[in-house]
């Protein structure tokens, strides 16, 4: 892609199921908080829009209420405008949040994992759609983020286009993990409000359902993932979950770009949800972080490596690699310390560990940001040993906090990480490749091996680690060429025959 410094200001759409402060299960949300503000910081017109679950609460103000048909019911949308605040140097500025509230849809216990799943994102998908003559808002781009929002790039295309208000907008669907595909019953057409001739391969049909996925991979102007490593992976067998076929053939209009995370949410020199802070100039400020882990963990207050992780507890993460060499590790002189929630044998898993070696394991099963905070400011390394990451924030909070990364390469984390070389001082971090148990362990090893016996190095890498720059100011910038080039991809192809 070329390097966007054109100067012209795009208005972007940003939709998104899931966004920073407002709700979060995993790595989608942190990125609609954040890249939205990068993106305003950098003149854009960037609106957000997600729907109103109920444990949102706020002074939102009412703007409006309009009709959106979903099968054979019609559904009202409330909607309500909140804000981000985006500060940069100086600047300070407010990304305007749209929240789409409907009662029957959205006011419940959980973000996701209903019944209706597929009337709840149709429903959502048409009223974002619905809402931007009602907001007078014609943005050039409407980024769409995981399958929630797939149907948008589809009514978009397919449907709205042929209206003039929507005429000239462009669609960019983003992949945070091909896993989560939105995939439903071919009733879901009607929900949709398409024909049956939709329900085929070359369409949205996934062998024999509806993919809310496929509505976004087929008919967004561009695509893309978020890393490079991961967006060449999802092409083959082993990572396409089904969908390599489809993406071989936009190979064209499929790009990678690492997320950035927000440096100033996550900055150990003002963090107030730990007990001391630092940064490359105060490395000592970290040690008292340890100790308050340590108790807030009910862990003796010892000098060995802490290892921490913090993950959604599922599969993905590589957790099988971890239950396969537990008692190798915890023989090991360290303390391992899991914040995450999930599936159940998982967490179970865990929870036997800490019992069986009480000096040895914290956990705690639930999601806790704080405590996350905590975890990334006192552990000395971080384990992240997952079969597939898409990009991984993990790795680049527990950077950002001086915590060392032990991954295993793949996807973004293979973009990020890489093993550190005593010699030449190169790499931020410990690696492997290989899916087996005996290869991570080797590389926590060589962690806890430079970690205890090698003082020196080990500062230098602290140091180097707290020193980098992980924001969004290299990506946002990918994302304004990404948008400028699905303007012009629609462009050429209304001008070709
Ligand atoms: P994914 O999106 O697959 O869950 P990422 O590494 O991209 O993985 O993002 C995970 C984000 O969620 C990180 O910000 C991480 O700190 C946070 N997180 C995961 N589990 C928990 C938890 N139990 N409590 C608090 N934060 C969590």
């Amino acid at each position: 892609m070329a390097n966007n410094d054109r100067g012209d200001k795009l208005k972007i759409l940003f939709v998104a199921a899931e966004v920073v402060p407002f709700a979060k299960t995993g790595g989608l949300a942190d990125v609609a908080g954040s890249l939205p503000q990068a993106l305003a910081l950098m003149g854009h017109d960037v609106r957000v829009v997600m729907p109103k679950y109920r444990s949102i609460k706020g002074e939102f103000v009412n703007l409006t209420d309009f009709p959106v048909a979903v099968g054979e019911r019609r559904e009202t949308a409330v909607l309500r405008r909140g804000a981000i605040n985006a500060s940069g140097g100086e600047t300070i500025l407010e990304v305007p949040v749209y929240f789409i509230d409907n009662y029957h849809y959205f006011d419940r216990d959980s973000l996701y994992g209903y019944y209706d799943e597929a009337e709840r994102f149709a429903f959502f998908s048409k009223a974002v759609l619905e809402m931007l003559p009602r907001v007078d808002f014609q943005p050039d781009v409407i980024h769409c983020n995981d399958w929630q929002t797939g149907p948008i790039s589809l009514l978009l295309k397919e449907q709205y286009q042929a209206n003039p208000f929507y005429s000239k907008m462009v669609s960019v669907y983003t992949i945070h993990n091909l896993q989560y595909q939105g995939n439903f019953e071919s009733s879901a057409l009607k929900l949709l409000g398409v024909g049956d001739e939709y329900f085929q391969p070359e369409r949205i049909e996934f062998y024999n359902l509806v993919s809310f996925t496929k509505c976004g991979l087929v008919y967004a102007d561009v695509i893309n993932t978020v890393s490079r490593t991961y967006a060449q992976e999802i092409q083959t067998a082993e990572y396409g979950e089904r969908l390599d076929g489809l993406l071989r053939k936009r190979s064209r209009d499929l790009f990678g770009i690492i997320n950035g995370i927000h440096h100033s949410e996550y900055d150990p020199g003002n963090d107030i949800y730990i007990c001391s802070k630092f940064g490359p100039e105060n490395l000592e400020g970290k040690r008292p972080n340890k100790q308050a882990l340590q108790q807030e963990m009910g862990l003796p207050e010892r000098d060995v490596p802490v290892i921490g992780l913090i993950s959604r507890l599922v599969d993905q993460k590589g957790l099988d690699l971890i239950a396969a060499v537990m008692d190798q590790l915890l023989n090991k002189d360290i303390q391992f310390i899991v914040l995450g929630s999930g599936d159940r044998y998982y967490e179970q898993m865990f929870q036997e560990a800490r019992r069986r070696y009480p000096e040895k394991v914290g956990v705690f099963i639930g999601f806790n940001a704080p405590m996350a905070q905590r975890i990334y400011a006192g552990c000395d390394l971080f384990l992240m040993p997952s079969r597939f990451e898409p990009c991984g924030l993990g790795q680049l909070i527990a950077l950002r906090y001086g915590t060392i990364p032990i991954v295993r390469s793949t996807g973004g984390l293979a973009d990020t990480i890489q093993e550190f070389d005593p010699i030449t001082l190169a790499g931020n971090g410990f690696t492997f490749k290989e899916y087996n148990p005996k290869a991570m362990l080797e590389a926590i090893e060589r962690a806890v091996q430079l970690c205890t016996g090698q003082p020196e190095l080990w500062r230098g890498l602290l140091k180097k680690a707290l020193s980098a720059d992980y924001s969004w100011a290299r990506s946002a910038n990918s994302y304004v060429d990404l948008y400028h080039l699905a303007v012009e991809k629609s462009k050429n192809r209304a001008k070709s025959p």
